[in-house]
């Protein structure tokens, strides 16, 4: 990853670059723009380049291969913090800033930044989710956030400046990321195994209003439209091979006349259909054991046995190897699907 990587915010890369080559960059920042735009990928671009130890401070480059830049990149720098809200809470946590109430002030990130950096000339903080500081988390920061150590940045990351309190949003130098140009969105979605064909990423950027994280909520959901359709269909006690051949090839063909576009699609489907009887295995074997505890989606509709559904999982692994040794693809779908309604109903 490198500054040319991140794609759509130029003018913020230049501004950033002139401050640093004159040395006078801010120490608190508040970044502001909608989710999935990047502000957080710019954070740690930053981070990578003003902790480099091969390139000077001034020149705000990030060489990707000393141990600085690795660490930067495993989030193991010892000079940079990142905290963000833990999955399980509702909050960040007053603990990651001041230390819990034994060690108050003596740890979490105000104390951290204001050590002496361990390899690098600087520390940086990032605060991921600065929209789940509570007020007590948001009040903890004022001091650092008023008079940051020498040489210190501090990022706060936010959807918008009117999430943070007015004495948060004066203590910081406000930077607006604008959401990414429509071109830019597509290529992003491409760059990810979720979308297979520059129609689709197309499609996708038009309605993300310049989201990345938005776009590939809806390419996931176009997945999951399918996986009720294989679903309904395996579901179905007497479900037609010739049918479900049918509905897997117009999806497939759906991806365009690109061969790597309609593989992707292929093995995403073979996958799916994978979990449908990996699941209907873990439920055949538990009938009689613990109750579901409700953590993957059931296997609607299946009556078979735990070995008949591991004998489709692994039909479905001999699948999708075939589909990656370039095997045409009509006559692997229909072979498929008919091994596995044979095995469904042995
Ligand atoms: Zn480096």
């Amino acid at each position: 990853m490198t500054w040319s990587d991140i794609k759509g915010h130029e003018e913020l890369v230049e501004r950033f670059r002139r401050a640093v080559t004159r040395q006078r960059l801010a120490s608190t920042f508040l970044f502001v723009g909608p989710a999935g735009i990047g502000k957080m990928m710019f954070a740690r671009e930053l981070a990578k380049a003003l902790l480099c130890e091969q390139h000077h401070d001034t020149e705000m480059l990030a060489c990707d291969h000393c141990p600085a830049c690795l660490q930067v990149a495993a989030e193991s720098h010892p000079d940079l913090e990142i905290v963000s809200k833990p999955e399980d809470k509702s909050v960040i946590p007053i603990e990651l800033l001041i230390g819990d109430s034994d060690h108050r002030r003596r740890e979490g990130l105000c104390h951290n930044i204001s050590l002496t950096p361990f390899r690098g000339g600087r520390r940086i903080a990032i605060i991921n989710d600065a929209d789940f500081l509570n007020q007590e988390g948001a009040n903890s920061l004022l001091k650092t956030l008023e008079e940051p150590p020498p040489r210190s940045v501090i990022i706060l990351i936010s959807a918008s400046e009117q999430k943070q309190l007015p004495t948060i949003r004066s203590r910081c130098q406000v930077i607006r990321f604008r959401p990414l140009p429509e071109e830019v969105v597509a290529e992003a979605l491409l760059a990810t195994a979720s979308v297979a064909t520059v129609e689709d990423a197309r499609r996708l950027a038009k309605i993300s209003e310049g989201s990345v994280a938005r776009a590939l909520e809806f390419a996931d959901a176009a997945a999951a439209d399918f996986r009720q359709t294989l679903v309904s269909h395996l579901g179905k006690s007497d479900w037609s091979p010739q049918q479900l051949v049918g509905a897997i090839t117009a999806y497939v063909e759906e991806a365009g006349k690109d061969a790597t576009a309609r593989r992707t699609r292929l093995v995403n489907v073979i996958n799916q259909a994978a979990n449908y009887f990996r699941q209907a295995m873990r439920e055949a074997a538990d009938r009689t054991g613990r109750p579901d505890d409700g953590s993957s989606p059931r296997a609607v509709g299946w009556t078979g046995d735990a070995q008949q559904a591991s004998e489709c999982v692994q039909r479905c692994l001999a699948a999708q190897a075939h589909v990656l040794a370039n095997a045409n693809q009509a006559t692997l779908i229909e072979c498929w699907i008919d091994d596995l309604a044979a095995l469904a109903r042995a």
